[in-house]
């Protein structure tokens, strides 16, 4: 498809859909809505035999709400009709043959998941994401470094989105240090996407080797996504400061697009695109729809995929919804994600998640910003221990660094970590390549 001739300083991609008055994207969200769970109904196994079971048809469907009559889908329920009576099983609506590409899940939490796209997805899903990076600010001058890795990961194919928009992309994919940092030099891209993790090593490998991220590279805006930390205004500001580039968060997920939604300039939650995704948020226990504000688990439905409808798939992201007025002018409404429902730990009656401690432990002065968090069980409650690093020629005594981390946890979570342990810079062992794991459940009943 060619590029859209869009003049640089237009502020919107698709002003029709991204300024879309409220009741008109409503009225087009339904009429979407009655297609696809009338398709997903008539072509896919799965959905003909649990609407029946529940009672429900796609004639059911007459206001968006009525969404709320039909059952829920998980992780679970796709693992284990994956690959039941043909290749792409159950819940795929189309003949194998008309499937152009597949992506998986980084089975961190068991099997690997499938998800389908025709080449009807396939486009569709790069002009969304040719959207979002002009969202981003990326225009067609711009060189573009796509950072991800391209291995099944449904983040690979959204370089094709710059491609779309006119960049120059640049498919440099999950490379060592050393390596990006040459293209980065030689090169002078203007705009980078890799983990929120990884853009912050990054930084600090190039000032090992003697560059200075802010005048020896050429990086404007700095796309990060799969981890929460683009979201966490410490840690945004202080990959901005080590880059002198702007951060901008982006969300996908392999069970549907790479695209889904985009931060604006107001970085004040992810526009989602409502033209594709129908969103809600319900309560993680009893599954019962909560009113947009409400904090509860995401849960998603797709208006327009092909190969694999997704009726109410519940994300396990806890977070909330808000579809007032963006000063941006979007009217698509913004999901903001406070994380995991699985990595959620209530120590005390208060719920905590990791990106709480990461807000901390970004926003105190001192440190190197790398952390790990440890939760475990002792005498029947909940406890969680933070390990942090002191800042590089830090002479600050480490029982003071401790009571100071202490403190500013109790002040922003609400409880008093059972401990903080204080690493010397770079002793940790966090820090890695892409994507970090910093989160040790040793919790007796987690899941
Ligand atoms: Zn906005």
């Amino acid at each position: 498809m060619a590029k859209k001739n869009i003049p640089y300083d237009q502020k919107y991609y698709d002003p029709e859909i991204e300024c879309m008055p409220r009741p008109q994207l409503e009225e087009m969200q339904l009429q979407r809505l009655k297609e696809m769970v009338r398709y997903a109904y008539d072509n896919t196994v799965y959905y003909k035999r649990t609407f029946d079971e529940a009672g429900v048809s796609p004639d059911d469907i007459q206001t968006l709400e009525d969404i709320q009559k039909f059952p829920f889908i998980d992780k679970k329920t796709e693992r284990d009709t994956q690959h039941v009576g043909s290749f792409f099983g159950e819940m795929c609506s189309v003949p194998e043959e008309e499937v152009v590409f597949m992506a998986t899940s980084s089975g961190s939490t068991g099997v690997p998941t499938v998800s389908p796209f025709t080449q009807e997805d396939f486009d569709l899903w790069q002009d969304t994401e040719a959207r979002l990076f002009w969202q981003a600010g990326m225009r067609p001058n711009d060189r573009y470094v796509h950072g991800l890795n391209f291995a099944l990961y449904v983040g690979g194919p959204d370089v094709i989105g710059a491609q779309r928009l006119g960049a120059l992309a640049i498919w440099v994919g999950a490379v060592p240090s050393d390596r990006l940092l040459f293209v980065l030099k030689q090169y002078q891209p203007t705009v980078i996407w890799t983990s929120p993790s990884y853009a912050w090593t990054l930084g600090e490998k190039a000032k090992e080797k003697g560059y200075d991220p802010k005048t020896d590279f050429s990086i404007h805006t700095i796309i990060v996504a799969g981890e929460p930390g683009g979201s966490i205004k410490s840690t945004r500001e202080a990959i901005e400061d080590l880059w002198g580039a702007k951060v901008v968060d982006f969300f996908g997920l392999s069970d549907i697009y790479g695209a889904c939604a985009a931060m604006c300039e107001a970085k004040d939650g992810l526009h989602i695109v409502e033209d594709q995704i129908l969103v809600e948020t319900v309560d993680p226990a009893t599954g019962e729809v909560l009113e947009p504000g409400q904090l509860g688990e995401l849960v998603y439905t797709t208006l327009t995929k092909k190969a694999r409808p997704m009726i109410r798939f519940r994300t396990g992201d806890i977070g909330y919804v808000t579809n007032d007025p963006c000063e941006c002018g979007r009217t698509l409404a913004r999901i903001h994600i406070t994380g995991r429902k699985d990595e959620m730990f209530i120590v005390g009656a208060v719920n905590v998640f990791p990106t709480d401690i990461e807000y901390v432990v970004r926003a105190e002065k001192g440190l190197t910003g790398e952390y790990s968090i440890r939760v475990y069980d002792q005498d029947f409650t909940t406890k969680y221990e933070v390990s942090v690093e002191r800042a590089q020629g830090s002479a600050e005594p480490y029982d003071e660094v401790a009571r100071r981390v202490e403190g500013a946890l109790k002040t922003h979570t609400g409880v008093r970590p059972s401990k903080v342990i204080v690493y010397d810079a770079g002793k940790l062992g966090t820090s890695s390549e892409h994507k970090a794991s910093r989160f040790v459940d040793e919790r007796k009943n987690n899941g």
